[in-house]
């Protein structure tokens, strides 16, 4: 039984990510989205926010759970009895980033593998900080995360511009 956890920040869940974790799925036993809260990001939305909509995203999907998480993923995995990392790649940026982490949490917990599944050609340029970005000055999003995603954005972006805390937002890269 192969148990796999697909880590992020999620912020928010978009339809790159849903693709990774649906095509995950369908290669490992069960499936465990994992929300962490990086404390050096400025979020758009909470922790409980992120995974209420990573939850709503795949609640179609029997084989796959969403839990939240704060510390090192190895050290989750080796808690929860997790034998394999999913990631997704879409550019060499990705690569080189996951590359390092790959070989980094390898060193920490030999056990636990990681599996990059490379990006949906459709999903290549779909990043959290692409949408954070396009919503927040107002554009089309809805090609990109599903209705209740849109929704949600709409409604937080409305309420930062209110308080005019938005740049800091717009130039967190992920
Ligand atoms: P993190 O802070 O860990 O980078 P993200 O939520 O940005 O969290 O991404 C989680 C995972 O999803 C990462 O492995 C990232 O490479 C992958 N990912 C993000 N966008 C895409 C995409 N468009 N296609 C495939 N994988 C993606």
């Amino acid at each position: 039984m192969i148990r796999a956890i697909f880590p992020g920040s999620f912020d928010p869940v978009h339809n790159g990510h849903i693709d990774i974790a649906c095509r995950a799925a369908r290669i490992v036993d069960e499936l465990i989205i994992a929300v962490y809260d990086k404390p050096l990001k400025d979020f758009v939305f909470s922790p409980e926010e992120r995974l209420a909509l990573v939850r709503e995203a795949i609640k179609d999907c029997p084989k796959i759970t969403v839990v939240g998480y704060s510390g090192l993923t190895v050290e989750y995995c080796k808690q929860n009895n997790i034998q394999v990392i999913v990631r997704g790649l879409r550019v060499f940026s990705d690569f080189e980033y996951e590359f390092r982490m790959a070989l980094a949490n390898h060193r920490l917990v030999p056990e636990v593998e990681v599996i990059a599944l490379i990006t949906s050609e459709e999903h290549t340029f779909l990043s959290s900080s692409t949408v954070r970005e396009i919503a927040s000055l107002g554009g089309d999003v809805s090609t990109m995360v599903p209705d209740f995603v849109v929704k949600a954005l709409n409604k937080r972006m409305a309420e930062l511009n209110e308080n005019r805390s938005i740049t800091p937002l717009m130039i967190r890269r992920d």
